[in-house]
């Protein structure tokens, strides 16, 4: 495998994506999304291959690459003209199960995840009543012998109805009785076909995106003591561990999504003749097209800082964030500049432009809003106040 800093090639990890991605055309993309459908063959297809158990340690079946080639294989799907968020799951909440999650837990299920026997494509955090406030969780487990028992409720916990398993946050010492109120809280892994036959209800979202999204009512659900990953109460640390990894995986679906707009405004403006010459003649066409390029490039920088540092399991909490800040920006902008490109014809369905515009605006919100980053920044990096 080849990585030359100044580029991050990976050619061979490029190459077959985008082999594999060339048999699911835009057309099918196209089709899944009128349908409101999950891409099921495309999944399938990307577990057989091994790419969605890259990161499996081949002592359990996978291919044990970084964070870094999980990220390439991510990008490719979206720079294909895909959407990496019908599968991106099962990449960084692998993370979590390999860095905090017991060897017999590791034993039980990654074999069978990279045989693509099973499938951990969800993770339960957020809630209706607190949002983007974690700590405030109000879903709890509390242990009664051998099992946990859970009562709560999620929002928007996603491909959950294409998944086996699920990691699960919920508080296990009530907020008043901890000294921090980010302790006290516990991370387990659902098995969601137990769990639905036990007190687990899920409910659809439709959405503005084709992503499977849904809310969770837990009533008495009951999940094995044995399926707490790692410690009682050092689960929030644990996802903000995954969710590093998680942001920049979407960091690098956003640039795929920047490339893949720019090199379709590229391609309209320079055949599109209006006036007696291609609309990328004038200015006013081109310069936006090449400031939406060179603002994916800078973000990709930031992206692979952001990888080098988790791979090497240095903190990367800034530079996950910034990388994700910066990329979901310019894939954004790209957007807006592919569909101001392409005039009326943005918003024809059969050019891809308006699907791929609304997947992307998706990652100003999740997985964590842009406001977020920014405070994070200001308070963990540049030491202003906390503002909440
Ligand atoms: C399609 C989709 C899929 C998702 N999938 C998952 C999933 O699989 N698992 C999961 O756990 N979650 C998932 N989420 C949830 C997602 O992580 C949250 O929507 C996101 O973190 C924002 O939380 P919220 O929607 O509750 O917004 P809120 O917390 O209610 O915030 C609303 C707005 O106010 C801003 N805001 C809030 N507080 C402050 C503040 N103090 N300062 C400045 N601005 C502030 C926010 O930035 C945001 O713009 C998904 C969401 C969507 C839309």
């Amino acid at each position: 495998m080849t990585h030359d800093d100044a580029t991050n090639r990976y050619d061979d990890i490029r190459d077959g994506v985008r082999a594999l991605c060339a048999q699911f055309p835009d057309e099918y993309h196209r089709r899944i999304d009128t349908a409101r459908a999950y891409p099921d063959e495309f999944v399938k297809a990307l577990t057989e291959a091994g790419w969605l158990a890259a990161m499996i340690p081949q002592d359990f079946g996978g291919s044990g690459l970084g964070l870094a080639e999980a990220s390439v294989i991510m990008e490719e799907i979206n720079r294909s003209g895909g959407n990496a968020g019908a599968c991106h799951g099962q990449m960084y909440n692998m993370s979590t199960l390999l860095r905090h999650g017991s060897e017999a837990q590791k034993r039980e299920y990654l074999p069978k995840i990279a045989r693509g026997e099973l499938r951990l494509q969800s993770m339960g955090v957020t809630e209706p009543t607190t949002g983007t406030d974690t700590t405030n969780i109000r879903t709890v487990a509390v242990k009664k012998g051998d099992h946990y028992v859970v009562n709560g409720q999620k929002v928007w916990i996603s491909r959950i109805q294409h998944s086996d398993l699920m990691i699960l946050l919920a508080r296990t010492t009530p907020i008043d009785e901890v000294r921090k109120k980010s302790e006290g809280m516990s991370i387990f892994i659902v098995d969601l076909r137990q769990a639905l036959k036990s007190g687990l209800t899920i409910r659809p979202i439709a959405n503005m995106v084709n992503h499977e999204t849904n809310e969770l009512f837990f009533d008495d659900m009951e999940i094995p003591a044995e399926n707490l990953i790692g410690e009682e109460g050092k689960g929030f640390r644990y996802i903000l561990d995954g969710l590093n990894a998680e942001r920049v995986l979407i960091a690098a679906e956003c640039i795929g999504d920047g490339y893949w707009f720019v090199d379709r405004a590229r391609r309209y403006a320079g055949d599109r003749i209006v006036f007696g010459r291609p609309i990328g003649q004038n200015q006013g066409v081109q310069f936006p097209i090449a400031e939406a390029y060179i603002e994916v490039e800078a973000a990709n920088l930031m992206r692979w800082k952001a990888c080098k540092l988790f791979d090497a399991g240095q903190p990367c909490g800034a530079e996950a964030n910034m990388a994700k800040y910066l990329a979901a920006k310019a894939s954004w902008e790209a957007a807006n500049v592919c569909l101001q490109s392409h005039g009326g014809f943005g918003f024809a369905a059969e050019y891809d432009i308006e699907r791929k515009f609304r997947e992307t605006r998706l990652y100003q919100v999740a997985p964590i809003s842009t406001n977020l980053i920014l405070s994070y920044v200001a308070e963990h990096v540049l030491g202003l106040p906390r503002s909440f």
